[in-house]
């Protein structure tokens, strides 16, 4: 029998039970070293592998060309909106490209949520020149501005590929739930122009080409593992620099530095070793199943879940155009806040946990990542349908 909870969190969030059990299993004495994957010395032979093991496998499960460096990194999701700019800036062929407009290049940002407006904030406070490619869309109702879909391409104001450094984008958008289509922005950005893209909360569900970006980043701890690294997959080029001049690194942070991590195998300094360690073996389950099937199984969990909604939109009401709505954080509202709260405490009672919405947005959010087994959502369903039965 299942004795855990249905954990629908939107990170740090469930993870592969099987991957749990060899945690455990591996804890007091990992593999016959006779110390926990914990208490090692991230200088010892046998760290070095674990985590070298972690980059391959990563390495393979999203076919990463050789000319890209995966990084294992601190400061989570948020530590990546800085060093995303930094690293770019200080980019040799973005530094000559300055140089020969003869003023700022603008950061292109794609706003389709609250993350990617973060990830925009963020910048703005360091000092980038930015140019917004587009916050959402206006809503017919009211005018104002919302996050449950994206302009056509047509309307975007994305810069001339001369004047621009990079264009950044959130390809899922977690509290919002809405998700970029794979290869929708890189197909629409001008191939000179890096795209930088913030994968935190739908990494390893669907395959990617990593070739059509400059960088990929992601906080682990939704699909990935625990929380306490991130991960950078940053086209080798980028990381070029004139070393010669001081004003390239002034501004960057050490730990923030791409540069430095890929020059010391991510391990400049002391790495976070046990979440390194758990995401290597859930790199590993996902490679036994294949990325293909992570992306089959996602989208049948998410169309059990939006099957319901669309049956009864009086009762459940989808906030995103079906068009962009999320595999990973599906959100919707119900008639009043009082169902809503009626909602997510008996959903309690059956043991199923984490539906509340966003404060920033309310009603209910379900985050459906890769460890969530079929049968959770089956649960959630079958409780969906009990509920509109009891309370339309
Ligand atoms: N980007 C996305 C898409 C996220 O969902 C989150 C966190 N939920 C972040 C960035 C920020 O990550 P962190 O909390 O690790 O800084």
């Amino acid at each position: 029998p299942y004795d855990r909870v249905w954990n629908f969190s939107a990170g740090p969030s469930v993870l592969p039970q099987s991957v749990l059990e060899e945690v455990q299993r591996d804890l007091l004495n990992y593999k016959g070293h006779g110390m926990s994957v914990l208490e090692m010395s991230h200088r010892s032979k046998v760290y070095g592998s674990i985590i070298s093991d972690a980059e391959a496998t990563l390495r393979r499960v999203l076919k990463v060309p050789d000319n890209y460096s995966i990084l294992f990194l601190q400061g989570g999701g948020t530590g990546e909106f800085a060093a995303a700019y930094l690293n770019l800036m200080a980019s040799k062929s973005v530094r000559e490209k300055q140089q020969k407009l003869g003023r700022p290049l603008a950061c292109d940002y794609i706003v389709t949520g609250g993350w990617s407006k973060s990830g925009l904030k963020e910048v703005e406070r360091l000092g980038a020149n930015v140019n917004v490619v587009l916050d959402g869309v206006k809503s017919a109702t009211t005018g104002e501005t919302v996050y449950n879909s994206l302009p056509p391409v047509s309307e975007w104001n994305l810069g001339k590929p001369e004047e621009t450094a990079y264009v950044y984008y959130c390809e899922n958008e977690t509290v919002h739930g809405v998700e970029t289509p794979a290869n929708f922005v890189v197909d629409a950005v001008d191939p000179s122009v890096p795209v930088i893209c913030d994968m935190s909360s739908n990494m390893l569900s669907r395959p990617v080409d990593v070739s059509r970006f400059g960088a990929i980043v992601a906080g682990a701890q939704k699909n990935m593992g625990p929380a306490g690294v991130s991960i950078a997959i940053v086209r080798k080029d980028l990381l070029d620099r004139d070393e010669s001049d001081p004003e390239v690194t002034r501004n960057i942070p050490s730990v923030l530095d791409w540069c430095y991590f890929d020059g010391a195998a991510s391990m400049p300094n002391t790495p976070p070793t046990f979440s390194i360690y758990v995401c290597g073996l859930v790199f590993k389950w996902v490679e036994g199943q294949g990325i293909e099937t992570m992306e089959k199984i996602r989208n049948e969990r998410a169309k059990m879940v939006y099957d319901v909604i669309d049956a009864h939109p009086e009762f459940f009401h989808g906030l995103v155009d079906k068009k962009y709505r999320s595999a990973m954080n599906l959100v919707f509202t119900l008639p009043n806040a009082e169902l809503e709260s009626k909602f997510i405490a008996e959903a309690a009672d059956c043991n199923m946990i984490q539906l509340k919405g966003h404060r920033s947005l309310g009603g209910i959010r379900v985050s459906l990542y890769n460890a969530m087994p079929i049968e959770g959502a089956n649960a959630f369903v079958a409780f969906m349908k009990q509920f509109y039965e009891n309370n339309h």
